[in-house]
Parts: C-alpha cells; sequence; structure tokens
C-alpha cells in the first residue's frame, strides 16, 4: 500500500484506527472533556472500522441522519480500501 495512512481516535467510541484520510468514514462531532460527542454543527472527525461497519449498516437502513455519504461506500469493497486490511491484533 503506497498511501498515507491516517492515524486517528475514533470520534464515535474512542478506539485508535488508521485508515485513508481520503475514505475514512467521518461524524459531525466535536471534542468535550476530552473525548468526542456527536454534534450536527461540528467538524467532521474520523470513525474506526468497526463503528464505520455499524454506520453503513444504518445508511443502507436509510437512517435520515446519515444521508450525506459518497458513494464509494456502496462500494463492495469499501472498507478494504479506506482501513485496509484488519490488521490481527485489532479488537474492536
Ligand atoms: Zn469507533
Amino acid at each position: 500500500m503506497s498511501y498515507v495512512s491516517l492515524v486517528f481516535e475514533c470520534a464515535n467510541c474512542g478506539h485508535m484506527d488508521m485508515a485513508n484520510p481520503e475514505l475514512v468514514l467521518s461524524i459531525p462531532a466535536r471534542r468535550e472533556g476530552g473525548r468526542f460527542v456527536p454534534d450536527p454543527n461540528g467538524k467532521r472527525e474520523p470513525i474506526c472500522r468497526f463503528c464505520a461497519v455499524q454506520a453503513l449498516e444504518r445508511i443502507r437502513s436509510g437512517d435520515p441522519m446519515l444521508t450525506s455519504v459518497s458513494p464509494v461506500l456502496r462500494e463492495p469493497d469499501y472498507f478494504d480500501r479506506a482501513y485496509g486490511e484488519p490488521a490481527a491484533d485489532f479488537e474492536p
């Protein structure tokens, strides 16, 4: 893999993860007391693979809160492209 990986703290669960900054799924959130809280007016912050999988389930079921998503999310290999292969020691 030649892309630059973004290392971040998940805005949803606080787990550290790595992803492609171009493709990573993000949610609007803000920092409050050292952790992220969802905020519709906040900056978009990346979320981890585990949370992204759950978010995608909600997107596919038509959650109206999650409508502004890129069409790449609907591609079957999205997670491997965005997050790479899951590391052997990665346990969400
Ligand atoms: Zn997470």
